[in-house]
Protein backbone atom coordinates (compact mmCIF):
# COMPACT_ATOMS: atom_id res chain seq x y z
CA UNK A 1 0.00 0.00 0.00
CA UNK A 2 2.65 2.94 1.11
CA UNK A 3 4.36 1.84 -2.16
CA UNK A 4 1.39 2.76 -4.64
CA UNK A 5 1.05 5.60 -2.22
CA UNK A 6 4.54 6.66 -3.01
CA UNK A 7 3.79 6.18 -6.55
CA UNK A 8 0.73 8.21 -6.97
CA UNK A 9 2.90 10.64 -5.14
CA UNK A 10 5.30 11.29 -7.55
CA UNK A 11 2.85 11.15 -10.25
CA UNK A 12 0.77 14.15 -8.89
CA UNK A 13 3.79 15.92 -8.48
CA UNK A 14 5.07 15.36 -12.17
CA UNK A 15 1.73 16.14 -13.14
CA UNK A 16 1.65 19.24 -11.09
CA UNK A 17 4.66 20.40 -12.93
CA UNK A 18 3.55 19.67 -16.25
CA UNK A 19 0.14 21.28 -15.78
CA UNK A 20 2.10 24.37 -14.45
CA UNK A 21 4.42 24.62 -17.87
CA UNK A 22 1.72 24.34 -20.36
CA UNK A 23 -0.39 26.98 -18.49
CA UNK A 24 2.33 29.41 -19.76
CA UNK A 25 0.73 29.62 -22.93
CA UNK A 26 -2.89 30.73 -24.07
CA UNK A 27 -3.31 27.78 -26.35
CA UNK A 28 -2.24 24.74 -23.92
CA UNK A 29 -3.34 26.72 -20.61
CA UNK A 30 -6.98 24.61 -20.46
CA UNK A 31 -4.82 21.49 -21.06
CA UNK A 32 -2.51 22.25 -17.97
CA UNK A 33 -5.59 23.55 -15.88
CA UNK A 34 -6.71 20.06 -16.86
CA UNK A 35 -3.74 18.08 -15.89
CA UNK A 36 -3.41 20.41 -12.48
CA UNK A 37 -6.65 19.21 -11.24
CA UNK A 38 -5.63 15.67 -12.53
CA UNK A 39 -3.07 15.75 -10.59
CA UNK A 40 -4.99 17.18 -7.49
CA UNK A 41 -7.31 14.12 -7.89
CA UNK A 42 -5.15 11.73 -7.25
CA UNK A 43 -3.02 13.79 -4.70
CA UNK A 44 -6.31 13.73 -2.70
CA UNK A 45 -7.38 10.20 -3.30
CA UNK A 46 -3.65 9.13 -2.05
CA UNK A 47 -3.42 11.21 0.91
CA UNK A 48 -7.16 9.79 2.16
CA UNK A 49 -6.04 6.16 1.22
CA UNK A 50 -2.98 6.85 3.12
CA UNK A 51 -5.15 8.16 6.25
CA UNK A 52 -7.26 5.63 6.38
CA UNK A 53 -5.11 2.91 6.24
CA UNK A 54 -3.34 4.29 9.28
CA UNK A 55 -7.01 4.54 10.45
CA UNK A 56 -7.04 7.96 11.14
CA UNK A 57 -9.77 8.98 9.91
CA UNK A 58 -12.97 6.99 8.44
CA UNK A 59 -14.83 6.82 5.43
CA UNK A 60 -18.19 8.28 6.58
CA UNK A 61 -16.34 11.54 7.28
CA UNK A 62 -14.71 11.91 4.40
CA UNK A 63 -17.40 11.06 1.96
CA UNK A 64 -19.34 13.94 3.82
CA UNK A 65 -16.48 16.16 3.39
CA UNK A 66 -16.39 15.73 0.06
CA UNK A 67 -20.21 16.04 -0.47
CA UNK A 68 -20.64 19.28 1.16
CA UNK A 69 -17.58 20.98 -0.05
CA UNK A 70 -18.13 19.77 -3.97
CA UNK A 71 -21.69 21.52 -3.05
CA UNK A 72 -20.09 24.80 -2.11
CA UNK A 73 -17.81 24.79 -4.80
CA UNK A 74 -19.83 23.97 -7.59
CA UNK A 75 -22.76 26.32 -6.83
CA UNK A 76 -20.18 29.31 -6.23
CA UNK A 77 -17.88 28.88 -9.19
CA UNK A 78 -21.76 28.53 -11.47
CA UNK A 79 -23.01 31.73 -9.99
CA UNK A 80 -19.84 33.96 -9.78
CA UNK A 81 -19.80 36.39 -12.07
CA UNK A 82 -16.81 36.91 -14.55
CA UNK A 83 -16.16 40.40 -13.03
CA UNK A 84 -15.75 38.60 -9.36
CA UNK A 85 -13.55 36.24 -10.65
CA UNK A 86 -10.53 37.97 -8.74
CA UNK A 87 -12.23 38.08 -5.22
CA UNK A 88 -13.20 34.44 -5.48
CA UNK A 89 -9.45 33.45 -6.60
CA UNK A 90 -9.00 35.91 -3.51
CA UNK A 91 -11.02 33.60 -1.34
CA UNK A 92 -9.86 30.66 -2.70
CA UNK A 93 -6.21 31.47 -1.44
CA UNK A 94 -7.30 32.62 2.15
CA UNK A 95 -8.94 29.08 2.30
CA UNK A 96 -5.70 27.58 1.68
CA UNK A 97 -3.87 29.60 4.03
CA UNK A 98 -6.82 28.93 6.91
CA UNK A 99 -6.22 24.97 6.28
CA UNK A 100 -2.03 25.16 6.63
CA UNK A 101 -3.20 27.69 10.11
CA UNK A 102 -5.34 24.75 10.77
CA UNK A 103 -3.58 21.92 10.00
CA UNK A 104 -0.49 23.28 11.97
CA UNK A 105 -2.33 23.85 15.38
CA UNK A 106 -3.95 20.75 15.34
CA UNK A 107 -0.60 19.04 14.92
CA UNK A 108 0.70 20.88 17.54
CA UNK A 109 -2.03 20.19 19.51
CA UNK A 110 -2.15 16.55 19.03
CA UNK A 111 1.17 16.22 19.82
CA UNK A 112 1.77 18.65 22.54
CA UNK A 113 -0.19 16.73 24.60
CA UNK A 114 0.11 13.52 25.76
CA UNK A 115 -2.73 11.38 28.04
CA UNK A 116 -1.19 9.32 30.38
CA UNK A 117 -3.93 7.22 32.48
CA UNK A 118 -6.24 10.25 32.77
CA UNK A 119 -3.41 12.55 33.40
CA UNK A 120 -2.84 15.42 30.68
CA UNK A 121 0.86 15.89 30.76
CA UNK A 122 2.25 18.65 28.47
CA UNK A 123 4.95 16.76 25.77
CA UNK A 124 8.57 18.82 24.44
CA UNK A 125 8.72 18.63 20.36
CA UNK A 126 11.50 18.75 18.45
CA UNK A 127 12.49 22.59 17.81
CA UNK A 128 12.60 22.07 14.22
CA UNK A 129 9.39 20.33 14.22
CA UNK A 130 8.17 23.75 16.32
CA UNK A 131 9.72 26.08 13.60
CA UNK A 132 7.63 24.77 10.86
CA UNK A 133 4.56 24.63 12.93
CA UNK A 134 4.59 28.38 13.50
CA UNK A 135 5.57 28.85 10.43
CA UNK A 136 3.23 27.14 8.85
CA UNK A 137 0.41 28.85 11.69
CA UNK A 138 2.22 32.60 10.83
CA UNK A 139 2.22 32.37 7.10
CA UNK A 140 -1.41 30.89 6.75
CA UNK A 141 -2.81 32.71 9.35
CA UNK A 142 -1.55 36.07 7.36
CA UNK A 143 -2.80 34.61 4.28
CA UNK A 144 -6.36 34.00 5.94
CA UNK A 145 -7.32 37.44 7.04
CA UNK A 146 -5.46 39.19 4.78
CA UNK A 147 -7.39 37.35 1.85
CA UNK A 148 -10.64 38.07 3.31
CA UNK A 149 -9.54 41.67 3.22
CA UNK A 150 -8.65 41.28 -0.07
CA UNK A 151 -12.00 39.70 -0.93
CA UNK A 152 -14.02 42.52 1.20
CA UNK A 153 -12.47 45.16 -0.77
CA UNK A 154 -12.77 43.96 -4.61
CA UNK A 155 -16.50 42.59 -3.46
CA UNK A 156 -16.86 46.33 -1.71
CA UNK A 157 -18.57 44.64 1.24
CA UNK A 158 -18.44 41.84 3.18
CA UNK A 159 -21.52 40.09 5.26
CA UNK A 160 -23.79 43.56 3.84
CA UNK A 161 -21.40 45.67 5.25
CA UNK A 162 -20.05 48.41 2.95
CA UNK A 163 -15.60 48.03 2.95
CA UNK A 164 -13.85 51.19 1.54
CA UNK A 165 -12.00 50.87 -1.96
CA UNK A 166 -9.02 53.22 -0.75
CA UNK A 167 -6.62 52.37 1.27
CA UNK A 168 -7.01 52.77 5.41
CA UNK A 169 -3.82 54.15 6.71
CA UNK A 170 -3.36 53.53 10.48
CA UNK A 171 -1.31 56.90 12.29
CA UNK A 172 2.10 54.58 12.81
CA UNK A 173 0.92 51.38 10.54
CA UNK A 174 4.73 50.84 9.61
CA UNK A 175 5.68 51.24 13.01
CA UNK A 176 2.55 48.85 14.12
CA UNK A 177 3.66 46.12 11.55
CA UNK A 178 7.51 46.06 12.25
CA UNK A 179 6.28 45.97 16.15
CA UNK A 180 3.62 42.76 14.87
CA UNK A 181 6.30 41.30 12.99
CA UNK A 182 9.25 41.27 15.46
CA UNK A 183 6.69 40.08 18.14
CA UNK A 184 6.42 37.22 16.21
CA UNK A 185 9.86 36.35 16.05
CA UNK A 186 9.81 36.83 19.51
CA UNK A 187 6.91 34.39 20.29
CA UNK A 188 7.99 31.92 17.42
CA UNK A 189 11.57 31.98 19.05
CA UNK A 190 9.83 30.93 22.53
CA UNK A 191 8.01 28.67 20.74
CA UNK A 192 10.97 26.41 19.36
CA UNK A 193 13.50 26.88 22.14
CA UNK A 194 12.34 28.48 25.49
CA UNK A 195 8.79 27.38 26.58
CA UNK A 196 8.66 23.70 25.23
CA UNK A 197 6.94 20.52 26.78
CA UNK A 198 5.10 23.45 29.09
CA UNK A 199 1.11 24.62 28.88
CA UNK A 200 2.64 28.26 28.49
CA UNK A 201 3.97 26.66 25.07
CA UNK A 202 0.21 26.14 23.99
CA UNK A 203 -0.45 29.68 25.16
CA UNK A 204 2.53 31.02 22.66
CA UNK A 205 0.78 29.62 19.60
CA UNK A 206 -2.21 31.39 20.64
CA UNK A 207 -0.50 34.66 20.47
CA UNK A 208 1.49 33.80 17.56
CA UNK A 209 -1.82 33.24 15.83
CA UNK A 210 -3.43 36.42 17.18
CA UNK A 211 -0.46 38.28 15.55
CA UNK A 212 -0.46 36.93 12.56
CA UNK A 213 -4.26 37.01 12.09
CA UNK A 214 -3.62 40.75 12.82
CA UNK A 215 -0.78 41.50 10.65
CA UNK A 216 -2.63 40.07 7.55
CA UNK A 217 -5.26 42.62 8.50
CA UNK A 218 -2.88 45.48 9.37
CA UNK A 219 -0.77 44.63 5.83
CA UNK A 220 -3.80 44.53 3.56
CA UNK A 221 -6.21 47.49 4.47
CA UNK A 222 -3.53 50.38 3.89
CA UNK A 223 -3.53 48.87 0.23
CA UNK A 224 -6.04 50.81 -2.26
CA UNK A 225 -8.93 48.00 -4.19
CA UNK A 226 -7.43 48.33 -7.39
CA UNK A 227 -4.05 46.93 -6.11
CA UNK A 228 -5.73 44.25 -4.95
CA UNK A 229 -4.64 41.70 -7.68
CA UNK A 230 -1.17 42.26 -7.21
CA UNK A 231 -2.09 41.41 -3.24
CA UNK A 232 -4.19 38.77 -4.28
CA UNK A 233 -1.21 37.18 -6.29
CA UNK A 234 1.39 38.04 -3.20
CA UNK A 235 -1.32 36.16 -0.73
CA UNK A 236 -1.54 33.39 -3.43
CA UNK A 237 2.38 32.29 -3.07
CA UNK A 238 1.89 32.93 0.89
CA UNK A 239 -0.95 29.92 0.84
CA UNK A 240 1.72 27.98 -1.04
CA UNK A 241 4.72 28.34 1.23
CA UNK A 242 2.33 27.86 4.31
CA UNK A 243 1.12 24.70 2.60
CA UNK A 244 4.84 23.87 2.05
CA UNK A 245 5.35 24.68 5.51
CA UNK A 246 2.55 22.19 6.77
CA UNK A 247 3.66 19.53 4.48
CA UNK A 248 7.29 19.80 6.41
CA UNK A 249 5.11 19.20 9.93
CA UNK A 250 3.43 16.21 8.50
CA UNK A 251 6.13 15.26 6.97
CA UNK A 252 4.47 14.88 3.20
CA UNK A 253 6.34 15.50 0.59
CA UNK A 254 4.38 16.06 -1.98
CA UNK A 255 2.39 19.33 -0.19
CA UNK A 256 5.98 20.28 0.05
CA UNK A 257 6.51 20.12 -3.60
CA UNK A 258 2.86 21.55 -4.40
CA UNK A 259 3.12 24.14 -1.83
CA UNK A 260 6.69 25.17 -3.17
CA UNK A 261 5.19 25.61 -6.56
CA UNK A 262 2.30 27.66 -6.05
CA UNK A 263 5.01 30.01 -3.74
CA UNK A 264 7.21 30.39 -6.68
CA UNK A 265 4.40 30.59 -9.18
CA UNK A 266 2.83 33.18 -7.08
CA UNK A 267 5.78 35.58 -6.73
CA UNK A 268 6.84 35.23 -10.53
CA UNK A 269 3.44 36.41 -11.04
CA UNK A 270 3.78 39.33 -8.10
CA UNK A 271 6.69 40.48 -10.17
CA UNK A 272 5.45 40.23 -13.57
CA UNK A 273 2.80 42.43 -12.25
CA UNK A 274 4.73 44.87 -10.37
CA UNK A 275 7.10 45.29 -13.39
CA UNK A 276 4.02 46.13 -16.09
CA UNK A 277 2.96 48.94 -13.69
CA UNK A 278 6.59 49.85 -13.42
CA UNK A 279 6.15 50.02 -9.26
CA UNK A 280 8.29 48.22 -6.48
CA UNK A 281 6.24 45.22 -4.70
CA UNK A 282 7.27 47.91 -1.31
CA UNK A 283 5.96 50.42 -3.18
CA UNK A 284 2.31 48.59 -4.05
CA UNK A 285 2.48 47.14 -0.25
CA UNK A 286 3.95 50.04 2.28
CA UNK A 287 2.82 52.71 -0.51
CA UNK A 288 -0.88 53.69 0.29
CA UNK A 289 -1.09 54.35 -3.80
CA UNK A 290 -4.68 55.29 -4.14
CA UNK A 291 -4.86 57.10 -1.10
CA UNK A 292 -4.79 60.85 -2.46
CA UNK A 293 -7.98 61.95 -3.92
CA UNK A 294 -7.43 61.51 -7.75
CA UNK A 295 -6.29 65.17 -9.00
CA UNK A 296 -6.59 64.62 -13.19
CA UNK A 297 -10.50 63.63 -12.88
CA UNK A 298 -13.05 66.30 -14.43
CA UNK A 299 -12.65 68.43 -16.89
CA UNK A 300 -9.93 70.83 -15.83
CA UNK A 301 -6.82 70.36 -17.87
CA UNK A 302 -8.31 69.89 -21.03
CA UNK A 303 -8.16 71.88 -24.07
CA UNK A 304 -8.87 70.15 -27.36
CA UNK A 305 -11.33 67.67 -26.65
CA UNK A 306 -13.31 66.58 -29.73
CA UNK A 307 -16.41 64.06 -29.21
CA UNK A 308 -17.52 61.96 -31.59
CA UNK A 309 -21.01 59.51 -31.29
CA UNK A 310 -22.10 56.17 -33.12
CA UNK A 311 -22.71 58.05 -36.43
CA UNK A 312 -19.43 59.38 -36.77
CA UNK A 313 -17.59 56.62 -35.94
CA UNK A 314 -19.48 53.49 -38.13
CA UNK A 315 -18.45 56.02 -41.11
CA UNK A 316 -15.05 56.44 -40.04
CA UNK A 317 -14.77 52.37 -39.46
CA UNK A 318 -17.01 51.74 -42.56
CA UNK A 319 -13.65 53.63 -44.37
CA UNK A 320 -11.20 51.73 -42.46
CA UNK A 321 -9.02 48.54 -43.32
CA UNK A 322 -7.03 47.80 -40.10
CA UNK A 323 -8.64 48.51 -36.46
CA UNK A 324 -7.30 47.40 -33.16
CA UNK A 325 -9.60 47.10 -30.26
CA UNK A 326 -8.02 48.65 -26.96
CA UNK A 327 -9.89 46.81 -23.95
CA UNK A 328 -9.22 47.97 -20.35
CA UNK A 329 -10.95 47.78 -16.97
CA UNK A 330 -14.52 49.49 -17.99
CA UNK A 331 -15.41 46.89 -20.84
CA UNK A 332 -15.15 44.45 -18.08
CA UNK A 333 -17.46 46.79 -16.15
CA UNK A 334 -19.83 47.46 -19.09
CA UNK A 335 -19.56 43.08 -19.39
CA UNK A 336 -19.55 44.95 -22.89
CA UNK A 337 -17.22 41.91 -24.33
CA UNK A 338 -19.81 40.10 -26.18
CA UNK A 339 -20.56 43.39 -28.25
CA UNK A 340 -16.81 43.99 -28.77
CA UNK A 341 -16.43 40.85 -30.86
CA UNK A 342 -20.09 41.62 -32.66
CA UNK A 343 -18.03 44.62 -33.80
CA UNK A 344 -14.68 43.00 -35.15
CA UNK A 345 -17.29 39.90 -36.92
CA UNK A 346 -19.09 42.40 -38.28
CA UNK A 347 -15.53 44.76 -39.25
CA UNK A 348 -14.10 41.36 -40.40
CA UNK A 349 -16.86 40.31 -42.68
CA UNK A 350 -16.40 43.89 -44.59
CA UNK A 351 -12.65 42.91 -45.15
CA UNK A 352 -11.21 45.15 -42.24
CA UNK A 353 -8.03 43.65 -40.41
CA UNK A 354 -8.92 43.63 -36.45
CA UNK A 355 -7.22 42.39 -33.60
CA UNK A 356 -7.34 43.07 -30.00
CA UNK A 357 -3.92 44.64 -28.07
CA UNK A 358 -3.91 43.09 -24.69
CA UNK A 359 -2.17 45.29 -21.79
CA UNK A 360 -0.50 42.99 -18.85
CA UNK A 361 -2.42 45.20 -16.50
CA UNK A 362 -5.29 45.89 -18.09
CA UNK A 363 -8.40 45.66 -15.96
CA UNK A 364 -8.25 44.52 -12.43
CA UNK A 365 -5.91 41.12 -12.62
CA UNK A 366 -3.45 39.72 -14.73
CA UNK A 367 -5.01 38.08 -17.63
CA UNK A 368 -8.44 39.73 -16.98
CA UNK A 369 -9.06 40.92 -20.43
CA UNK A 370 -7.89 37.37 -22.04
CA UNK A 371 -10.55 36.11 -19.50
CA UNK A 372 -13.01 38.24 -21.04
CA UNK A 373 -12.59 38.38 -24.59
CA UNK A 374 -12.21 34.44 -24.31
CA UNK A 375 -15.68 34.41 -22.78
CA UNK A 376 -16.77 36.26 -25.96
CA UNK A 377 -15.10 33.92 -28.06
CA UNK A 378 -12.79 36.41 -29.51
CA UNK A 379 -10.08 33.67 -31.21
CA UNK A 380 -6.65 33.23 -29.41
CA UNK A 381 -4.68 34.55 -32.72
CA UNK A 382 -6.81 37.88 -32.55
CA UNK A 383 -5.08 38.40 -29.46
CA UNK A 384 -1.67 40.52 -28.80
CA UNK A 385 0.37 41.34 -25.90
CA UNK A 386 2.05 44.68 -26.17
CA UNK A 387 5.06 43.74 -27.52
CA UNK A 388 3.95 42.21 -30.18
CA UNK A 389 1.48 44.65 -31.05
CA UNK A 390 3.08 48.05 -30.31
CA UNK A 391 4.43 48.49 -33.37
CA UNK A 392 1.22 47.85 -35.73
CA UNK A 393 -0.36 51.12 -34.22
CA UNK A 394 1.32 53.07 -36.66
CA UNK A 395 0.13 51.37 -40.04
CA UNK A 396 -3.59 51.42 -37.90
CA UNK A 397 -6.77 53.25 -39.16
CA UNK A 398 -8.67 53.04 -35.81
CA UNK A 399 -7.59 52.05 -32.18
CA UNK A 400 -10.41 51.92 -30.05
CA UNK A 401 -10.24 52.14 -26.70
CA UNK A 402 -13.00 50.33 -24.81
CA UNK A 403 -12.79 51.72 -20.91
CA UNK A 404 -9.11 51.93 -20.47
CA UNK A 405 -7.45 54.52 -19.61
CA UNK A 406 -3.78 54.43 -17.67
CA UNK A 407 -2.48 51.37 -20.27
CA UNK A 408 -3.01 53.71 -23.02
CA UNK A 409 -1.62 57.26 -21.61
CA UNK A 410 1.14 58.44 -23.39
CA UNK A 411 2.72 60.73 -20.16
CA UNK A 412 3.60 57.22 -19.44
CA UNK A 413 6.58 57.71 -21.76
CA UNK A 414 7.98 61.48 -21.25
CA UNK A 415 6.42 63.14 -18.12
CA UNK A 416 8.92 62.23 -15.41
CA UNK A 417 6.72 63.69 -13.19
CA UNK A 418 3.34 60.97 -13.63
CA UNK A 419 2.95 58.72 -11.05
CA UNK A 420 2.89 56.01 -13.85
CA UNK A 421 6.10 57.14 -15.66
CA UNK A 422 8.04 54.49 -17.18
CA UNK A 423 4.82 51.78 -16.99
CA UNK A 424 4.88 50.15 -20.28
CA UNK A 425 1.87 51.69 -22.48
CA UNK A 426 0.09 50.76 -25.94
CA UNK A 427 0.92 53.19 -28.17
CA UNK A 428 -2.20 53.87 -29.22
CA UNK A 429 -1.45 57.69 -29.75
CA UNK A 430 0.17 56.24 -32.77
CA UNK A 431 -2.57 55.46 -34.54
CA UNK A 432 -4.13 57.64 -37.57
CA UNK A 433 -7.64 57.93 -35.34
CA UNK A 434 -7.85 57.09 -31.63
CA UNK A 435 -11.26 56.37 -30.27
CA UNK A 436 -12.45 56.87 -26.82
CA UNK A 437 -14.69 55.11 -25.66
CA UNK A 438 -15.46 56.04 -21.52
CA UNK A 439 -18.52 57.59 -19.68
CA UNK A 440 -16.74 61.09 -18.83
CA UNK A 441 -13.05 62.46 -18.93
CA UNK A 442 -12.24 61.20 -15.51
CA UNK A 443 -9.21 59.87 -14.39
CA UNK A 444 -8.48 55.72 -14.23
CA UNK A 445 -7.12 53.79 -11.59
CA UNK A 446 -4.01 56.34 -11.37
CA UNK A 447 -5.81 59.33 -10.84
CA UNK A 448 -4.19 61.58 -13.47
CA UNK A 449 -4.55 63.58 -16.47
CA UNK A 450 -4.50 61.41 -19.86
CA UNK A 451 -2.94 64.00 -22.15
CA UNK A 452 -4.68 61.13 -25.07
CA UNK A 453 -7.58 62.77 -24.96
CA UNK A 454 -6.16 65.90 -25.91
CA UNK A 455 -4.59 64.39 -29.02
CA UNK A 456 -5.13 65.78 -31.98
CA UNK A 457 -6.09 62.47 -33.58
CA UNK A 458 -8.57 61.77 -30.84
CA UNK A 459 -12.09 61.66 -30.57
CA UNK A 460 -13.78 60.86 -27.30
CA UNK A 461 -16.83 59.07 -27.10
CA UNK A 462 -18.35 59.65 -23.93
CA UNK A 463 -20.55 56.59 -22.96
CA UNK A 464 -21.47 53.15 -21.37
CA UNK A 465 -18.57 51.29 -23.65
CA UNK A 466 -21.82 48.51 -24.23
CA UNK A 467 -24.05 50.99 -25.30
CA UNK A 468 -21.67 52.54 -28.04
CA UNK A 469 -20.49 49.24 -29.26
CA UNK A 470 -23.95 48.49 -30.06
CA UNK A 471 -25.28 52.01 -31.08
CA UNK A 472 -22.54 51.74 -33.44
CA UNK A 473 -23.18 47.84 -34.79
CA UNK A 474 -27.00 49.61 -35.46
CA UNK A 475 -25.34 52.42 -37.50
CA UNK A 476 -23.22 50.23 -39.27
CA UNK A 477 -26.03 48.13 -40.57
CA UNK A 478 -27.70 51.21 -41.95
CA UNK A 479 -24.50 52.14 -43.82
P1 LIG B 1 -8.18 52.41 -15.68
O1 LIG B 1 -8.56 52.09 -14.27
O2 LIG B 1 -6.99 53.23 -15.91
O3 LIG B 1 -9.39 53.12 -16.43
C1 LIG B 1 -10.61 52.50 -16.60
C2 LIG B 1 -11.55 53.50 -17.25
O4 LIG B 1 -12.76 52.79 -17.52
C3 LIG B 1 -11.93 54.67 -16.36
O5 LIG B 1 -11.22 55.82 -16.72
C4 LIG B 1 -13.44 54.82 -16.55
O6 LIG B 1 -13.73 56.11 -17.07
C5 LIG B 1 -13.77 53.77 -17.60
N1 LIG B 1 -15.04 53.09 -17.35
C6 LIG B 1 -15.55 52.65 -16.19
N2 LIG B 1 -16.75 52.10 -16.38
C7 LIG B 1 -17.01 52.19 -17.70
C8 LIG B 1 -18.11 51.80 -18.52
N3 LIG B 1 -19.20 51.21 -18.00
N4 LIG B 1 -18.03 52.02 -19.85
C9 LIG B 1 -16.94 52.64 -20.38
N5 LIG B 1 -15.88 53.04 -19.65
C10 LIG B 1 -15.92 52.82 -18.32
O7 LIG B 1 -8.10 51.01 -16.45
P2 LIG B 1 -6.97 50.37 -17.36
O8 LIG B 1 -7.49 49.03 -17.73
O9 LIG B 1 -6.55 51.30 -18.44
O10 LIG B 1 -5.74 50.28 -16.40
C11 LIG B 1 -5.71 49.36 -15.33
C12 LIG B 1 -5.20 50.06 -14.07
O11 LIG B 1 -5.32 49.17 -12.98
C13 LIG B 1 -3.73 50.41 -14.21
O12 LIG B 1 -3.46 51.61 -13.54
C14 LIG B 1 -3.05 49.26 -13.51
O13 LIG B 1 -1.80 49.60 -12.98
C15 LIG B 1 -4.06 48.96 -12.40
N6 LIG B 1 -3.90 47.60 -11.92
C16 LIG B 1 -4.10 46.52 -12.74
C17 LIG B 1 -3.81 45.23 -12.28
C18 LIG B 1 -3.97 44.02 -13.15
O14 LIG B 1 -3.50 42.94 -12.77
N7 LIG B 1 -4.61 44.12 -14.28
C19 LIG B 1 -3.32 45.02 -10.92
C20 LIG B 1 -3.24 46.21 -10.14
C21 LIG B 1 -3.50 47.44 -10.64
P3 LIG B 1 -15.18 56.76 -16.89
O15 LIG B 1 -15.47 56.73 -15.43
O16 LIG B 1 -15.03 58.12 -17.45
O17 LIG B 1 -16.14 55.92 -17.67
Amino acid sequence: MQTLIHVLYMLASVLFIFGLKRMSKIKTSAQGNGMAALAMLIAIAATLMDLVSQGKIEWPFIIAGIVVGSAIGAWYALTVQMTQMPQMVGLFNGFGGLSSFLVGFSFFWENMIAHHGGETTAVALGADQAVTIALSIFVGGITFSGSLVAYAKLEGSILGKKVPDQPVLLPGRHVLNVALFLGAILVGWALAFLVQGSFVHFLTILVLSVIALAMGITLVIAIGGADMPVVISLLNSYSGIAASMTGFVIQNNLLIISGALVGSAGLILTNIMCKAMNRSLANVIFGGFGAVAATGGGKEGYTNVKSTGPEELAMILDAATKVIFVPGYGLAVAQAQHACRELGDMLEKKGVEVSYAIHPVAGRMPGHMNVLLAEANVPYDKLFEMDQINAEFKTTDVAIILGANDVVNPAALHDKNSPIYGMPILNVHEARTVVVVKRSLGAGFAGIRNELFDADNSLMFFSDAKKALTDVIEELKAV
